[in-house]
């Protein structure tokens, strides 16, 4: 007691003996290491800006990867949270509360669906799937039990579980977390011959995200989903489309999936639905998928509450009405415009779709990670993807004023560093 370091001592926002260097040490020693943060201690935000224990203010172009795609403390999200704050937040599902109805009837019709399955997070959206495709596949598509196979891409980011992790490919998250879930066919990213290819009488579902986020903003050529929408009719396999990223505006549409018409037997939701507060995730699909579960065979203690289904309604209640999208898509021309000024030395390719891009970097020019500490050092918030690529993924609220300004601090950091290379 008396000393500040102490655990048992409340650091308070206000007090400046927490300074960034006292928060990255605590954190450092009473945090397991699973991540590695900038630099910079957040103590509060507004809109598209953050402010850090020692004032600094930083332009958020993370969003916290789309969790926050309508800004720090939107005030419809902040109102709508409060409001429901008065009233009551957790009920479980044991019982009905009335913002259940409301939040699943709203989103369900945002995409044309019957039914939702709240849960919380976006890995849990993609286990529902994963259990729903199974039970499909064993008590509609007649697949004998234990036999379903699931069709994955390579390069995916599906999340953290023991299960998800068991198909992905980053060596981070997969090695040394064995035995491994068995069930998964991995096909090149991109490659609907190679889908084609491993679908088959067992086969459940296609899982994909329409934009591969994580993978450093991955566009797929354009008949790539309208081909697996086909291949899935044919062979009588659910096509899941893991929108937790690229949907709710970040391409600039509701769903990725709009950009080429397709639409998916089921929508994973997450990120964005909790309005930037809290974990809210969702499966959304028709009644003759989401039917096969019955009372007892899946859930959470948390999914679908009030609170969560205060927030979740008024997402779709602001993507529908408000400027959001439009605004979304304005910002996405800035950076389409904008980004083509950043080819050429150390630039290997930019990608952009709505207010959503990825530049590769080459990397012997900067890492991905030294590219965001100088950008952090200019004020601007980013972080890499794999390798040297870094992904820009601004909240919808920032101003096309602050959303160059933040351009030109990516530009300055990468003249610098041609300036650098130049001199070396
Ligand atoms: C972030 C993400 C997830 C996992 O969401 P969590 O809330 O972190 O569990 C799943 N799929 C995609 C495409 C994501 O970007």
């Amino acid at each position: 007691m008396g000393d500040n370091r102490g655990p048992d001592r409340r650091v308070g926002d206000d007090d400046p003996a927490i300074s960034t260097t006292d928060h990255i040490g605590l954190a450092e020693t009473h945090s397991a290491h699973n991540y590695d943060p900038l630099p910079v201690v957040i103590a509060e935000g507004e809109g598209a800006w953050v402010t850090d224990v020692e004032g600094r203010h930083y332009l958020d172009l993370l969003a916290g990867y789309s969790a926050l795609n309508f800004g720090h403390r939107n005030p419809e999200l902040l109102a709508a949270a409060q409001w429901q704050l008065g009233r009551v937040t957790l009920t479980s599902r044991a019982f009905y509360n009335d913002r259940f109805a409301p939040f699943v009837t709203a989103l369900s019709g945002m995409v044309g669906k019957d039914q939702v399955l709240p849960m919380n997070t976006g890995a849990e959206a993609v286990e529902t799937a994963i259990k729903v495709a199974r039970r499909w596949a064993y008590d509609v598509k007649g697949v004998p039990d234990g036999e379903a196979t699931i069709v994955v891409a390579g390069g995916n980011f599906h999340g953290r579980t023991t299960t998800i992790i068991s198909f992905s490919e980053d060596p981070e998250a997969y090695t040394g977390f064995g035995p491994y879930t068995p069930g998964f066919r991995t096909v090149p990213y991109g490659d609907a011959d190679a889908v084609e290819a491993a679908v088959g009488p067992t086969t459940a579902a296609v899982l994909v995200e329409p934009v591969q986020g994580e993978a450093g903003v991955l566009v797929p050529p354009p008949d790539y989903l309208p081909r697996l929408r086909e291949i899935c009719d044919r062979e009588r396999v659910l096509l899941i489309a893991d929108e937790v990223q690229s949907g709710l505006g970040r391409t600039g549409t509701i769903a990725a999936c709009e950009h080429t018409g397709v639409e998916p037997d089921a929508y994973l939701f997450g990120k964005a639905l909790g309005g930037g507060v809290l974990p809210v995730s969702a499966m959304v699909a028709n009644e003759e998928v989401l039917g096969v579960v019955r009372p007892g065979q899946h859930g959470s203690t948390f999914g679908g509450n009030p609170l969560a289904g205060a927030l979740g309604s008024t997402v779709v209640r602001m993507l529908r009405e408000g400027p959001y999208l439009a605004d979304a898509r304005a910002l996405g021309e800035v950076m389409r415009t904008r980004l083509k000024e950043f080819g050429g030395a150390g630039v290997l390719a930019t990608r952009t779709i709505g207010p959503w891009a990825g530049i590769d970097v080459d990397p012997s020019l900067a890492s991905g990670r030294e590219l965001c500490e100088r950008l952090a050092a200019r004020g601007v918030l980013a972080k890499e993807a794999h390798g040297s690529t870094i992904r820009l993924s601004p909240p919808f609220v920032v101003s096309e004023e602050d959303l160059n300004w933040g351009l030109d601090q990516v530009a300055a950091v990468l003249t610098d560093l041609r300036a650098s290379a130049g001199s070396a």
